[in-house]
């Protein structure tokens, strides 16, 4: 898949701030710190990861921030087998990433497939409108094998 050109849509982290100051949300530091945080992750990271990767911010401004930056479609909700939940940036691109994951020791791999994309898309020109879409493979990694 072809990389996104930043100079065509910009960062993340800057359509993440022009967004957040949109909805009228303060200029927070404790919130930008999650945004710059997420901003340089490759894939989805918990909450908890975040909380532990942020000195001096608290558990509960983490949580509360990221919730925003959710409502704001800035980052998504990724399901990482059981009960666990990461989040990871969405690119105002539209580029983007599935998952695989190994239900042993919960490691997630992301994965990019054109033909897998041109499926879905397909299935929306057949009349069913789609908003998004989520794929999550589940199995064993090879050190669980
Ligand atoms: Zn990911
Ligand atoms: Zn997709």
């Amino acid at each position: 898949m072809t990389p996104t050109s930043t100079e065509e849509t910009g960062t993340w982290a800057e359509s993440a701030r022009e967004r957040i100051s949109e909805a009228g949300l303060r200029r927070s530091t404790p919130r930008q710190r999650v945004v710059d945080l997420l901003d340089q992750q490759d894939c989805a990271i918990t909450a908890l990861e975040i909380d532990a990767r942020l000195d001096r911010v608290g558990r509960a401004t983490v949580y509360r921030a990221i919730e925003q930056l959710e409502e704001l479609g800035l980052v998504r909700k990724v399901d990482l087998g059981g009960s666990a939940f990461g989040y990871e940036k969405v690119e105002p691109s539209g580029h983007h990433h599935h998952h695989i994951v190994c239900d042993e020791c919960g490691k997630v791999e992301p994965f990019e497939d054109d033909a897998l994309e041109e499926a879905i898309h397909e299935i929306h020109r057949k009349g069913f409108k789609l908003e998004s879409h989520e794929v999550t493979l589940h199995g064993h990694c090879s050190d669980c094998d």
